[in-house]
Order: C-alpha cells, then sequence, then structure tokens
C-alpha cells in the first residue's frame, strides 16, 4: 500500500491534522494507498505559498517561460505513463483502455496550453478623443492580466484529467494555483505532485500546489480564504451552490464545472446503428459516470421500436467486469455509496411509472460494486429519472411524435451541459441546433469534447468554463489603459 504526500511550497508534507485518507479499490474492494487528510492549516499554507508565488516574478516572465514548464509536465506524464494508468484503474475502476486516454490527453492538454504562450493577446481598441484640430490624440488598449491565486477543486471521475484543465491554463497565464483532488480518488493527482517535485526541481515554489482533503474543511477553507481570487470547481450542483454561498462575502469570480442530464435526439431519419451505437456508448462508458454523457433519450415513434430492440440488444451484450479486462466495456462503480444511488434511483423510477426493459440491478459479482447495464421505458417528463443526474448505466428511453415537443421536453431540466442529435437531415440538424439550449450539442457521435472547445454549461450546469481560447481567459482579467499624447 503507497503513502502519498501534498505539495505545499515546493516541499512534500503530511497534512497538518496528523490523519489519513485510505483510498479503496472499487473493484477489489481492497485499501490501496494512503494520502494527507488536509484541514485548513494546510489550506493557510498552501494559499501563503501561492500568494508569495504571485508576488514573484512568476506572473511577469514571458508566457514562453511558463509554457516550458507546461510541456515539462506533459514529458513526465509520458514518461510514466503505464504507471499512472495503472494507479487510475486502481482507485477508480475506470477500464485501462480509458484510464490510459485519459493519461495521455492530460498529457496531451499540458502541451496543448504551452502552445497557447506566444498566441493569446490583448487588444486595440479605437478612441473617440481629439484634439481641437480633429485629429485623434489617445490610444486605447486592453490587457490581460492573471487573476491572481486560484484554487482548482476537483471531482473524482476524471480526477487526472480535470487537474489539468485547471492548472495549465493557471500556470500559462501566471496564476499560482492550489488543487485538492476528490477524497475519494487523490492517488494519481499526488502521484504527479510527488514526480513534479522530483523531476522539476527549478519550478519555482507555490506556483502549483496540491492539498487532498474534505470537501467541507479543507475545500471550504480555501472557497473562504480572503487571498483566493478565484475558485475554479469541477463537481457537483451542490458543492457549487456552497461555493458559490461560501464566496459572497469577497465577491469572488467563481467558475464551475457542474453536472448534467445530456438528451440525445434521435430521428426518423437517423442511421439507426449510428445511434444505437452511439447511445450505448456514451451512457455505458465509465459505468455511466460521465458528467457530458447521454443521460435520457427520446426516440421518433416511427422507429421507437426498432431503436428500443436493438438498444436492448446492445446494452445486453455489452461486458463489464474486470476494468484490466479488454473486453469489459465499463466496471465497478466508484463507491459502494455510488451504487446506493443508482439503486435508489431506479427504484424510484419504478414508482413513478417506469418499466426496466433490461437489467434494474446491482450484479451479482463477487467484487466491487457493479450495476446491470438498465434501459428505462415508459417514464414521464416530469419523473426524477428524467430530470435528475443519475450517473450510472442507467437510460431512460422516450418516444416523441412532435418536434416542438421534443424539443421543449430536451430543454426542460436544470442541467445545461450537453446534448445531442442523430439525423441524416441537414435542414433538421440545423433547425435542432438553435432550437437546443445547451453549452453543447453534438451532431451523428456521442458526447466527448475536444480540448480546442470550449466546454461550458447552461443553466445550474455552471458559470464559465474549460478548454481552449475561452478556457484561457477564465484565468485573465481586463485592464484597459487609455493613453493620450
Ligand atoms: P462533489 O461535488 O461531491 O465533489 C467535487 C469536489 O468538490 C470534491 O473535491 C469535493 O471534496 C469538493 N467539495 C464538495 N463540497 C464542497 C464545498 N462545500 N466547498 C468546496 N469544495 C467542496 O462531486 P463529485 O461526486 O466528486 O463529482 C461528480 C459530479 O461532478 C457530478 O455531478 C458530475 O456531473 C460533475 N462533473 C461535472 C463535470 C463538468 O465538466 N461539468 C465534469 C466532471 C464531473
Amino acid at each position: 500500500m503507497g503513502t502519498y504526500k501534498n505539495l505545499i511550497n515546493g516541499d512534500l508534507v503530511t497534512s497538518s491534522t496528523g490523519e489519513w485518507i485510505d483510498v479503496e479499490n472499487p473493484y477489489t474492494q481492497e485499501i490501496i494507498g494512503q494520502a494527507p487528510k488536509g484541514g485548513v492549516a494546510d489550506a493557510e499554507a498552501a494559499v501563503a505559498a501561492a500568494v508569495a508565488a504571485y508576488h514573484s516574478s512568476w506572473p511577469k516572465l514571458p508566457a514562453e517561460a511558463r509554457a516550458a514548464y507546461l510541456k515539462r509536465f506533459a514529458q513526465i506524464i509520458r514518461d510514466h505513463q503505464q504507471e499512472l494508468t495503472d494507479l487510475l484503474i486502481a482507485e477508480q475502476a475506470k477500464v485501462a483502455g480509458l484510464a490510459g486516454v485519459e493519461i495521455g490527453f492530460t498529457a496531451a492538454y499540458f502541451d496543448y496550453y504551452a502552445g497557447w504562450a506566444d498566441i493569446y493577446e490583448g487588444e486595440v481598441i479605437n478612441s473617440s478623443s481629439a484634439r481641437a484640430d480633429g485629429t485623434s490624440n489617445e490610444n486605447i488598449w486592453l490587457n490581460w492580466k492573471p487573476i491572481g491565486p486560484v484554487a482548482g477543486i476537483c471531482p473524482w471521475n476524471f480526477p487526472f484529467f480535470v487537474m489539468a484543465r485547471k492548472v495549465a491554463p493557471a500556470i500559462l497565464t501566471g496564476c499560482p494555483i492550489v488543487i485538492k483532488p476528490s477524497s475519494t480518488t487523490p492517488l494519481t493527482t499526488l502521484r504527479f505532485a510527488q514526480l513534479i517535485a522530483e523531476n522539476i526541481p527549478d519550478l519555482p515554489k507555490g506556483v502549483v500546489n496540491f492539498v487532498a482533503g474534505g470537501g467541507g474543511t479543507l475545500g471550504v477553507a480555501l472557497t473562504k480564504h480572503p487571498d483566493i481570487q478565484m475558485v475554479s470547481l469541477t463537481g457537483s450542483v451542490e458543492a457549487g451552490i456552497e461555493i458559490i454561498k461560501n464566496s459572497a462575502d469577497k465577491v469572488m469570480k467563481t467558475s464551475l464545472e457542474l453536472g448534467g442530464k445530456a438528451p440525445a435526439i434521435v430521428f426518423p431519419d437517423a442511421d439507426m446503428d449510428l445511434a444505437v451505437r452511439g447511445v450505448t456508448d456514451s451512457r455505458l462508458i465509465f459505468s455511466g459516470q460521465v458528467c457530458n454523457c447521454c443521460e435520457r433519450a427520446y426516440v421518433h415513434e416511427s422507429i421507437y421500436d426498432e431503436f428500443v430492440s436493438k438498444l436492448k440488444a446492445s446494452f445486453e451484450a455489452a461486458q463489464y467486469g474486470d476494468p484490466n479486462d479488454p473486453t469489459s466495456v465499463y466496471s465497478s462503480q466508484v463507491d459502494k455509496a455510488q451504487l446506493e444511488k443508482i439503486t435508489a434511483a431506479v427504484e424510484r423510477a419504478k414508482v413513478e411509472g417506469g418499466e426496466v426493459l433490461t437489467g434494474g440491478a446491482p450484479a451479482d459479482k463477487p467484487t466491487g460494486y457493479f450495476y446491470e447495464p438498465t434501459i428505462i421505458t415508459g417514464a414521464r417528463q416530469d419523473s426524477d429519472v428524467v430530470q435528475k443526474e443519475v450517473f450510472g448505466p442507467v437510460l431512460p428511453v422516450i418516444p416523441w411524435s412532435d418536434y416542438d415537443q421534443v424539443i421543449e421536453w430536451a430543454n426542460d431540466c436544470e442541467y445545461g451541459l450537453t446534448s445531442s442529435i442523430f439525423s441524416t437531415n441537414v435542414n433538421t440538424v440545423m433547425r435542432g441546433i438553435k432550437d437546443l439550449n445547451f453549452g453543447e450539442t453534438y451532431v451523428n457521435r456521442e458526447h466527448f469534447e475536444g480540448l480546442q472547445g470550449f466546454h461550458a454549461g447552461w443553466r445550474k450546469t455552471g458559470i464559465g468554463g474549460a478548454d481552449g481560447k475561452h478556457g484561457l481567459y477564465e484565468y485573465l482579467q481586463s485592464q484597459v489603459v487609455y493613453l493620450r499624447y
């Protein structure tokens, strides 16, 4: 069993509380490692280190100098690809293929943001000010400056990638950052902290700090800290609301990427096999524990029976088991609590009139917290299984006949992260794109974003977003200069 440390001000340290978080491999149900359980004093120390880094020359360096560290982060990830992949598989039962993709994509993400160093720019704005003779006498320009020390609070489902989603733009723009991984899956992130400390000793102290600990203690302390200028959270709506409340007194910027309940709309002219494959992959990937993946499917009544029959076959064919078995489409849920939440959601769906077409129960396996691939039919639009995030391999499928009605149903949701359309008619697709009110819309493919896009949700899914150019600007604040001559 491995013991991991926090990284504060360039030093690998245990926590001030002296307490530890036991991390379970959800598939084997064995404790595989311990992370320090950081508390208020650890938050203070990490923020002090970040503040000192912010007042050093770090934010004033050319962005290229900071980007050089991002490239080295990418390299140490690639040098330890297999080790990090194995750790990610062990701490959350992500199947090996997907875990490898997450580690590789994280390295690519650091490289991608390094590439922004000589691209991001300010603006020159025409001034209306003029001398007595009518000729212009003023330049206006807009500088972008780093927002300051940031707290990055991460979820358990893509712990390594989401960490990079916060660290990469922060480093590039000159914002020192304190990362708090989820207590459920802190190990891969803390191993990366150790690799940074050992392999990049010249990284200025305090620029990036990693502290594990609970949301209600460490997370709250970071949020309320007067020197933290922005909290970037990826997590639940509940945590996002708490962060807004806890930062209200200091009027702090928040960047919140919260839950989803993605609708897929399948039109009569859809490529049926593509739609079945896309919806199946989207719903079953990582045991359904993905924020942007299909959580409800609306299928035109003219193809409903055929679609549902093919979808049932596809769900029933999905192998699930050992995350290291290449035939496993998915493995255990992340923990017992998650399994219990999914079980309760399906029981509630039945009470509210839904019928289980296939699955509908925890799976009988020797170890792990498995739930069967499950399709629910007959669920009402206002029922919980259609309205609330389940975060498991459970899909309600609903027939529709009227275009305006299905768009209304799709948009009728407190979340607004992603949506998808399956149709071969360009006019239908264009109309659907215009009418859907979500941060992302996928056409004829499952839900997964690219690093060049902008991952941001409407409604309770959050505020702000990540990736690409717009994700970079989250970490910057403007300064407009009026220069009269
Ligand atoms: P969670 O909200 O329970 O925890 C997320 C993080 O917030 C953890 O590190 C936790 O310790 C911390 N936290 C909890 N309460 C806090 C508080 N009051 N103050 C400060 N920090 C606090 O979420 P989770 O269960 O880890 O992740 C699953 C959720 O994340 C799902 O709802 C999923 O949709 C969402 N998610 C969203 C995206 C996205 O891009 N929109 C991506 C991944 C996950």
